[in-house]
């Protein structure tokens, strides 16, 4: 079994989509390298009266097309190494879509299910506050990602905002829309992944109507990726959270999901089907697999069992290397995270557009706009993939690293 960690995995994508790009040794070089990395203690007052102290990240990975931007995650498995892969998987996602952004992402080794809302609001202003020589509307803007809401992106715009002296709306995304949050931004990351599907199975030939979905996770990205499919016409047949799934290939009801995870906290044990665990619902019968909670999901040990003929990446990293081979090797449509979920990062970018100037678009402006952004990515990766003969993960990663490449070559190596 394979004991690469995300970071390995984000490294060995890079050098492939190097090789096939023919890549000069110096620009690669500095692609493997984050530019800088932030590890910070988060002191926290407990309830009880007690102090905890969390350990927290923000890494910036390049920052040569502009800003860097990225979410901050909330939860116990996180490491610097994760955080760095999943910065560099931003700065490449931004530049397929082509937004002026680089790639940053942070995290806190915290359980934020186990902290009161006062605790979280505590030691999410404390975090900030110790990030805040990283963060700013011009230098990095974070985003709410696993375990992070609007909620926490409104702390830590208050928290930047008094320390500065006045509202800087700009500073953070995914904010709620009182406080200059987007229209649309809520739900981004899932219509991106919406798009993303309907145009894979158009281009596979396949119908809407006929496509069962499975989807793991069901926070903001997997429970409204779920209602939006639903929507279009796919049959959900079954869905998960970290407790468990759920399992009916008649079909599910978001509606009823949603209403029953809104009285019990999880979807698991809902009764509109058979419960299924995570492991299991990854090889159920369906023709449409979506993973949507953490990376490392898909490997070597359960390649071959799944029985989805699609997959599309809604989570970052999903996919093990070995387990990509095994897809290509069985003819599997793999859709990959920079492409599949960049829905979101492109409507944070609208948000920043917005705050900057202080001029809100409405909801229609936003999708459209993230449609044909979507679309035209989509169009380009799968033209890249047919015509270097690669795979799409490896055509979306050529596509944003020779961006990257080329701001280097044009700005020079300092000094
Ligand atoms: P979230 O915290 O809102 O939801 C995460 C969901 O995954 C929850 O339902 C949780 O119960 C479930 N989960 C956690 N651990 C699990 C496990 N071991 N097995 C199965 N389910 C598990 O997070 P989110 O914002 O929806 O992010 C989900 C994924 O999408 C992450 O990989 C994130 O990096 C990626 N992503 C998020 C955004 C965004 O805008 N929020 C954008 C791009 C990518």
């Amino acid at each position: 079994m394979s004991t690469d960690t995300v970071w390995d995995v984000a490294l060995r994508q890079l050098d492939l989509a190097a090789e096939s790009l023919k890549l000069s040794p110096g620009v690669h070089e500095v692609l493997r390298h984050p530019r800088r990395t932030l590890e910070v203690s988060v002191p926290t007052r407990m309830d009880d009266g007690s102090i905890r102290v969390f350990k927290g990240y923000r890494v910036h990975h390049n920052t040569s097309r502009g800003p860097s931007k990225g979410g901050i995650r909330y939860h116990p498995s996180v490491t610097l190494e994760e955080i760095k892969a999943l910065a560099m998987w931003m700065t490449w996602k931004c530049a397929l879509v082509n937004i002026p952004f680089g790639g940053a992402k942070g995290g806190v080794v915290v359980d934020p299910g186990a902290l009161s809302a006062a605790e979280l609001e505590r030691m999410s202003r404390r975090y900030a506050s110790e990030i805040l020589p990283l963060i700013g509307p011009e230098k990095d803007i974070p985003a709410p990602d696993l375990g992070t809401n609007e909620q926490v992106m409104a702390w830590i715009m208050d928290t930047f905002s008094t320390r500065e002296g006045f509202s800087v709306p700009g500073v953070v995304t995914g904010k709620p829309l009182s406080i200059g949050g987007s229209a649309g931004r809520s739900q981004a990351t899932a219509r991106g992944v919406m798009y993303i599907t309907l145009a894979t199975l158009k281009h596979l030939g396949r119908s809407v109507e006929e496509a069962r979905v499975v989807v793991q996770g069901y926070g903001n990205v997997g429970a409204n990726t779920v209602e939006l499919l639903a929507d279009q016409g796919c049959m959900i047949v079954a869905a998960s959270d970290v407790h468990g799934g759920v399992y009916n290939p008649g079909g599910l009801s978001p509606h009823r999901m949603n209403r029953f995870k809104q009285e019990a906290g999880t979807i698991f044990g809902y009764e509109g089907g058979e419960r299924v665990s995570n492991a299991e619902l990854l090889e159920l019968d369906c023709d449409v697999l979506i993973p949507a909670a953490l990376e490392g999901q898909l490997t070597e040990e359960n390649a071959d069992r799944v029985a989805a003929s699609v997959i599309v990446e809604a989570a970052n990293g999903p996919t093990m290397p070995e387990a990509d081979e095994i897809f290509t090797e069985r003819g599997l449509t793999v859709v990959p995270d920079i492409l599949a979920n960049a829905g979101g990062v492109t409507v944070s970018y609208f948000e920043w557009v917005q705050d900057l100037q202080a001029y809100y678009w409405s909801e229609d402006e936003v999708n459209d706009r993230l449609r044909s952004i979507m679309e035209a990515s989509y169009v380009s990766v799968l033209g890249l993939a047919e015509d270097a003969k690669v795979s799409m993960r490896t055509a979306a990663t050529m596509l944003g690293v020779d961006r990257v490449a080329a701001a280097h070559r044009t700005r020079g190596l300092y000094p």
